[in-house]
């Protein structure tokens, strides 16, 4: 093909493909333009995951009937006038190309007055034409309505996730700029559901609780650092070590109001959990770092979601001073869950109106036996407990994989050990409980046994807006493992029955814990979602260590594990037991020549 010079249209399509990638990235440039335009107000409404339309309504500055038309235009900016300006940017916008690429992708609604003009303009856009432009009456702000999404890119369109996933990333992103700016409202509905509101009260920790859910919040610790002579402000929330996840995604950075994204910082904060935090474990963090303009680059990627730092050294140092000084003089006072945040006591402004959802969450922090006999309904207690510890006789006849063994006793309430015809054998009674749980579990599932439930009076849990999405896409799978659970209204459900192995722990506490095996996806080589969860509830319902085990029980639950098909390892790969042979003993007390 000789070299030709593309159409605007295909130029502008192409650049349209750096910057929107997907629905959440219309919200987020939309959203970057409200609050560029100073609103106190925003208010996200989205169709269909996105694809069919998304509606951003703010009442910042407005645009004047001579800027309307420009704002379409590539390159047109009211945020930037020389390159010396790239230099010290305090808008989130600066490139003058989202309008531009937006329109040239959907079908494309402005409503737009300035406080200045009696009127306000209505400019309607097809791919990037112009196909109406009109004087409207109109309140003093902005409304931008995109529909049909990527109409004209086919390719973009095969591209995109479900619904679901589309209105998690749209969630996600809604709440990051709350809590970058807790003193404007927001609102967030999707498919006509209010799921997500923040007060606009300034309180960071506000925003924090609609966002992360109170129970979370509880053990968060304030965080706010000024070093005297330095420019750079560390303010935020930070997890006590008694709260953590699977993976860093967790940790929210932003950089002077704008949420960015940086393994290297994200490090700093992990970090400053050193000796606090097992490893492979990481914090909550919400952290908003303050510094002169001129100390960060933001012109760096379309998406501007990542920055060069001019001191990167000293940004990474402030941060983890700050993190590691909350953390530790959170571990000098004695620990009061509850009790960390300094801000207010929560109110029904919190979005926690409803008042059998607080005791829901009051509940969850009373120990989880208290809670389980709370509900029991009669029934379930006429059942044997299918948790309890296997008490020596009664396990299922199935072939030996293990020789037989003798508990002699406990260590540290965590280890049994007993011995065999070659040793001795220390086994962790918490990785050998997981993996007969796990075992008889799949034994189950594979006889198509309908796993056992153990029925709740139906309560209904809350859940952060995030979450929820997840749960929702993920509905099936925790049915097919036996949780009853429905969808009941805005980011609420209620729960009927959970596997009968969790009877004794609180829902909540369950779900959290199954949502992080969520959160981290389906990834290459691992286990499936569905084989995750079921290693979850058996890890949840395992006895833990610390738990004083009576000779009967360990010789139980020794005797379930001797019959396991592995049961060297627990169901995460983590051996269940360490043996001595005699030799090795001979030779440790010089028996042996
Ligand atoms: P940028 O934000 O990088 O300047 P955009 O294409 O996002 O580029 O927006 C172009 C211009 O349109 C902005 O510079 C601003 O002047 C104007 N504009 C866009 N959205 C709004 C809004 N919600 N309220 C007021 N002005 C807006
Ligand atoms: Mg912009």
């Amino acid at each position: 093909m000789p070299i030709q010079i593309l159409s605007e249209e295909v130029v502008a399509q192409i650049a349209a493909g750096e910057v929107v990638e997907r629905p959440a990235s219309v919200v987020k440039e939309l959203l970057e333009n409200a609050l560029d335009a100073g609103a106190g107000h925003i208010r996200v409404e989205v169709t269909g995951g996105g694809r069919q339309r998304i509606r951003i309504s703010d009442d910042g500055s407005g645009m004047s009937p001579d800027d309307a038309p420009l704002a379409f235009h590539r390159h047109a900016t009211s945020k930037l006038r020389t390159a010396d300006d790239l230099t010290h940017i305090t808008t989130l916008g600066f490139r003058g190309e989202a309008l531009a690429s937006i329109a040239s992708v959907s079908h494309l609604t402005m409503v737009t007055r300035h406080a200045g003009f009696p009127a306000g303009t209505l400019i309607r856009l097809q791919g990037g034409q112009v196909a109406e432009h009109k004087s409207v009456g109109a309140p003093i702000g902005t409304v931008i309505t995109v529909e049909n999404l990527f109409y004209n890119t086919p390719a973009r369109l095969k591209f995109l996730k479900k619904d679901s996933t589309e209105r998690r990333h749209i969630a996600l992103i809604v709440s990051r700029y709350a809590m970058a700016y807790p003193g404007v409202r927001f609102v967030l509905e999707q498919d006509g559901r209010e799921l997500f509101r923040s007060s606009g009260s300034g309180q960071l920790g506000d925003v924090l609780v609609a966002a992360l859910g109170l129970d979370t919040f509880r053990d968060m610790v304030e965080i706010n650092a000024e070093q005297p002579g330095q420019p750079i402000r560390v303010y935020g929330y930070t997890s006590a070590p008694s709260l953590h996840r699977a993976d860093r995604t967790h940790i929210t950075l932003f950089v002077n109001g704008r949420w960015i994204q940086d393994t290297r910082l994200a490090y700093a904060v992990t970090q400053a959990y050193h000796t606090f935090l097992m490893t492979g474990r990481y914090p909550v963090s919400v952290l908003l770092l303050e510094m002169p303009s001129e100390e960060v680059d933001v012109n760096v990627h379309p998406t501007k979601a990542e920055v060069r730092f001019r001191s990167g050294d000293s940004i990474f140092a402030a941060l983890q001073r700050a993190v590691r000084r909350a953390i530790i003089d959170l571990a000098q006072t004695p620990a009061m869950r509850g009790r960390y945040y300094s801000g207010r006591a929560p109110s029904a402004e919190w979005g926690l109106d409803d008042s059998h959802l607080q005791l829901d969450l009051n509940l969850d922090l009373e120990s989880p036996g208290q809670y389980a006999r709370y509900h029991a309904p009669a029934l379930a207690q006429e059942r044997s407990d299918p948790t309890a510890v296997p008490v020596g006789l009664g396990a299922p006849v199935r072939p030996r994989t293990l020789p037989i063994l003798r508990a002699v006793g406990q260590i540290g309430a965590t280890y049994i050990v007993a011995e065999g015809p070659a040793g001795m054998y220390l086994i962790d009674q918490h990785a050998a409980h997981e993996r007969i749980l796990y075992e008889q579990f799949m034994e189950e599932q594979a006889r198509q046994e309908q796993p056992a439930q153990y029925a709740l009076s139906a309560q209904s849990i809350h859940l952060p807006p995030v979450e929820a999405r997840l749960v929702e896409e993920n509905l099936d799978v925790l049915h097919s493992v036996g949780f009853s659970l429905e969808p009941f209204g805005p980011n609420t459900f209620v729960v009927r029955a959970v596997p009968a192995l969790l009877a004794d722990q609180p829902p909540a506490d369950v779900l959290t814990a199954l949502i992080e095996d969520l959160e981290s996806g389906v990834r290459p080589g691992q286990a499936s979602i569905e084989e995750r969860i079921v290693q979850r509830v058996c890890k949840q319902a395992a006895v833990k260590a610390g738990q004083i085990l009576s000779l009967d029980e360990m010789q139980g639950l020794i005797r379930q594990l001797e019959r396991c098909q592995s049961p060297l390892t627990c169901p995460h790969g983590r051996p269940t037991m360490i043996h001595m042979t005699t030799e090795q003993l001979a030779r440790q007390f010089g028996r042996l020549g």
